[in-house]
This record gives C-alpha cells, sequence and structure tokens, in this order.
C-alpha cells in the first residue's frame, strides 16, 4: 500500500493492518466462517455466504456474498490482507459482496492484480464490475497526486475449466495450494443456455498443517469423496428441507404447482445432513463444520434439523457454525 493511502486511512482512525491474525500463531491456518447464511436472504444474524481462510496473515477468500466486506472488519481481517478470491458459482449470494470489495481495494491504494477465480464467466463479470464503476473510476476521492490506475488493472481474474471431474489444482503461492473439482449444484435441462454455461465447484485447501473442504454449494456429488478424502476439516453447506418446506408453505402465496418444483430442487441441489455425514464418512474427514444454513433465518432456536441423523453414519465431531465462528 502507498503512502498516500495509508495517509488516507490514519485521517478516518483506520489500520491497514490485520487486529485478529495477532491470536493466532504463525503458520498455523484458520478458517473464518465470515457469513452462514444460505441463500439470498437478509438476515440480522447470518451474513450471505463468505468464508476466509488465514494463515501467515494472508487472507483468502472463499465466496464474496453481500456484507463480506463488514464481516472482514468484523472478523478483524484488512481487505488489504487478501491474497485471492475464489467464488464457488455465480449465484447471487455469493458473489453479491464482489463489487464492492474490489472498489474499496482499488479506492485504498492496493495495486497489485488481485486472482478472483471462479466458474466461467468470472472473467466476464469482473470486466463487467470494472466497466460498472467507471463513472466511480472518473470521480477520485483526492484532488492532485498521482492519476488513479483503471480498476481493471487492479484484478486478475481467471475461469476455472468448464468440467474437472478430478481434483486438479488452481492456484499455488507460499501459503496455500488450492484444488478444485465441478461438484452438482445445477440440474438444468440438457440442452438449454444454463446447462452449457453454469458451473459450481468445491474447493480442496492445503496448507503446511491442515487440509480444509469448502463444498460450497452441491447435491450429493460422486466427485466430492474425492477432493474431501482425509481432510481435517470438511466445511460443507447444508439444508434442513422440512424447515425449509415449512416456511415455503406457510409463505402462502407460491402455488402448488410451483411449490414442489422448489422443494425438489433443494433436495437435488443441496445437502441434507445425512448427505453431509455419509461424505465425511467415506471421504475420512476428520471433522465437520457446517455452514450455508437454509433457511437459517433469524428467529432459529433449534439447530438440531441441521445435524439430524449425523452422529449415525459420522463418527467426528460436528459443529454448526455462526458468524465469525474460526476453526
Ligand atoms: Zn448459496
Ligand atoms: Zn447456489
Amino acid at each position: 500500500m502507498r503512502a498516500a493511502a495509508a495517509i488516507w486511512l490514519a485521517a478516518f482512525g483506520l489500520s491497514a493492518t490485520p487486529v485478529a491474525t495477532a491470536k493466532q500463531a504463525p503458520g498455523l491456518a484458520q478458517f473464518v466462517t465470515l457469513g452462514t447464511g444460505g441463500g439470498p436472504l437478509t438476515r440480522v444474524k447470518r451474513s450471505e455466504p463468505a468464508n476466509a481462510l488465514v494463515v501467515n496473515g494472508a487472507v483468502y477468500l472463499f465466496d464474496a456474498g453481500d456484507g463480506t466486506q463488514r464481516q472482514l472488519a468484523a472478523a478483524g481481517l484488512s481487505v488489504h490482507a487478501v491474497r485471492a478470491i475464489f467464488v464457488s458459482h455465480h449465484h447471487i449470494d455469493h458473489v453479491g459482496g464482489l463489487a464492492p470489495l474490489l472498489l474499496t481495494r482499488w479506492l485504498l491504494d492496493d495495486r497489485t492484480p488481485l486472482p478472483v477465480i471462479g466458474p466461467p464467466g468470472m472473467t466476464n463479470m469482473v470486466d463487467g464490475i470494472a466497466s460498472a464503476y467507471r463513472a466511480t473510476e472518473l470521480a477520485p476521492i483526492t484532488i492532485g497526486g498521482p492519476p488513479m490506475p483503471a480498476i481493471r488493472a487492479t484484478l486478475a481474474p481467471r475461469d476455472l475449466p468448464s468440467m474437472l471431474d478430478t481434483p486438479r489444482e488452481v492456484y499455488r503461492d507460499v501459503n496455500i495450494r488450492v484444488l478444485a473439482i465441478t461438484n452438482d449444484h445445477y440440474h438444468f435441462p440438457p440442452g438449454s443456455a444454463a446447462a452449457a454455461s453454469a458451473r459450481s465447484y468445491s474447493f480442496r485447501i492445503e496448507t503446511k498443517d491442515r487440509t480444509i473442504v469448502y463444498t460450497g454449494d452441491t447435491g450429493p456429488s460422486a466427485r466430492l469423496p474425492l477432493l474431501a478424502k482425509g481432510c481435517d476439516l470438511l466445511v460443507s453447506e447444508v439444508i434442513d428441507l422440512s424447515a425449509m418446506a415449512a416456511i415455503l408453505r406457510r409463505a402462502g402465496d407460491i402455488p402448488p404447482a410451483v411449490l414442489g418444483p422448489m422443494i425438489a430442487h433443494m433436495e437435488q441441489d443441496h445437502l441434507a445432513p445425512e448427505s453431509v455425514a455419509r461424505l465425511a464418512s467415506t471421504a475420512g474427514c476428520k471433522r465437520v463444520v457446517l455452514t450455508h444454513l437454509s433457511p437459517g433465518m433469524d428467529d432459529e432456536t433449534d439447530l438440531s434439523g441441521y445435524t439430524k441423523g449425523m452422529a449415525a453414519i459420522f463418527a467426528g465431531p460436528i459443529t454448526v457454525a455462526n458468524d465469525l465462528a474460526r476453526f
């Protein structure tokens, strides 16, 4: 970060130095569930899906739903510590916070091109964000001084291959190695435009001390056990189908012809607790953390629906994550 930005931050009483990472032993990886609510609902207690892997003071984001910047601040993590962003898929609950984060980083004088790695369409989305904010680019917050770079010049987007049947390395630096597979979150009719282009991925993150697998959104998938094999921590999405169906039925204004297919989509495209347990057991994972809680409503008091039936299948520890929890 350049001096001008440091002065600007100091003027607002802000620091560009990560705070909470000081608590962490050097070299040890920590996974922070920044946002644990599933789907595009605005909640008070659960932000939209976002996760930070923190290692040696560097932050790697896995999904960036609406509210990611605020959740980073709440976790004591600086936007300047972000070294790469991985996007599991392009549903809005996973990318809604991307543009504000990228623009803030640009504005605060961070010039290193940031890898933004995601499904086909990722580069197009980043190009679009840069061009959508052209008016912001033309309205700098300082008078004089060195010229600001183009927003796009501070970003290094990359599209993942359209189909990864087996885990393949998609990123590596001194702290982490990331592998990905294409998962089974989408079941579009063959021949449709969506079937041709929409893809969803799960990630395996290898650090010096631990291996963490993040499912993103997916239904049961034969490829997932390959990716999750022997991992220390499986961070999985989960859906409480009966609670979700009850909420949809209570909504009252959804016609039965729409309600049935909606519930079928949730069964097919997401993971029920027993499906998560089967994955963890088959892959030999040591511990399970459940996130992307659906429905995950603010008035929820009983969380047992998210773990129902799991203990009979998977013997290891199972935790239902809250926002800002560290694992
Ligand atoms: Zn989602
Ligand atoms: Zn999704």
